[in-house]
């Protein structure tokens, strides 16, 4: 069965969409299971370019699971996903990134044993140097690999973690990978991005420069932005829609407004009122 409703941002979710306007990314009816928990249960999605949504819900919702659906990083039993009109339901996560499609993990996944600054040069696509005929014209990679080096050290620098560049990506406090890692990937130009809680372990200091960037990244660069996110008082200051999902299925949408007086979200979040997390922690 299908989730009650079908949430469609592409005419209030992004500023920058006009009403109607195509979908980047488009959920139909997907399904994920592990065994015999009903992870994701029927979730149909429009994202309009440009829009910053949130994906907020209690423990358990299926919200990790549904991101996973759609990076490819697991496969939906049943329903489609489309990016840009282009079904990428079946495709493996390498393919899906080569699309621009990119993403962040609840636990981040650098490369531990290199350094942050290697973690960032790593990541833009299609290195000249990786092809067996570019490696032989030195001048041609070279001019490419010091390119990706100063946008790696302006990366590191508005993220202010210039002072880490050289320590090994095991190295670093929780905050400091998390930033870290969203720094790869906006290394990758992405044209989505999806966040599983961007905020977690991040340090009081360091989670307005992340909000300011994140932002920045939505308006300034037209990212279209999924957000997972506990921390709610940064899904209202972020997104222009939020999506509520318990049980695997998609509950409720709107602004944290509406959604504060949504009786179902309330329960949903079984007498925790959504702002309960919303303290600085
Ligand atoms: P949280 O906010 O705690 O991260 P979530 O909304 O992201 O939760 P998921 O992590 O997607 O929820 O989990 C959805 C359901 O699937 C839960 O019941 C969870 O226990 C189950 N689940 C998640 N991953 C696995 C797994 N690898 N194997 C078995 N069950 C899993």
């Amino acid at each position: 069965m299908s989730s009650e409703i079908t949430v469609d941002s592409t005419s209030t979710g992004s500023p920058n969409a006009a009403p109607g306007a195509a979908s980047v990314l488009e959920l139909q009816d997907v399904k994920c299971a592990y065994g015999g928990v009903q992870a994701v249960n029927g979730i149909s999605m429009k994202v309009a370019p440009g829009a910053f949504i949130g994906l907020i819900g209690p423990n358990g919702a299926g919200k990790t699971t549904l991101l996973d659906c759609v990076s490819g990083f697991n496969r939906a039993y049943s329903g489609k996903v489309f990016m840009n009109g282009r079904e990428i339901s079946r495709r493996q996560p390498h393919q899906i990134a080569d699309l621009s499609l990119m993403r962040t993990f609840q636990v981040p996944r650098l490369f531990r044993h290199m350094t942050v600054l290697s973690n960032l040069m790593v990541a833009p696509q299609h290195q000249r140097g990786e092809g067996l005929l570019n490696s032989f014209f030195r001048r041609s990679w070279k001019e490419q690999e010091l390119a990706n080096l100063q946008r790696a050290r302006e990366t590191l620098a508005k993220f202010a973690i210039t002072d880490v560049a050289e320590n090994y990506a095991s190295d670093l406090s929780g905050g400091q990978e998390r930033i870290a890692e969203l720094s790869r990937t906006i290394m990758s130009v992405p044209k989505v991005l999806l966040l599983d809680e961007p905020f977690a372990g991040v340090s009081p200091s360091n989670r307005l420069r992340l909000a300011d960037h994140l932002s920045m990244l939505s308006v300034e660069m037209s990212v279209t932005v999924v957000m997972i996110e506990h921390r709610l008082e940064w899904v209202e200051r972020l997104c222009h829609l939020i999506y509520v999902m318990a049980g695997g299925r998609l509950i409720a949408q709107g602004s944290m407004e509406d959604l504060r007086k949504n009786r179902q979200v309330l329960e949903a979040y079984l007498g925790e009122a959504p702002g309960a997390k919303t303290s600085e922690q």
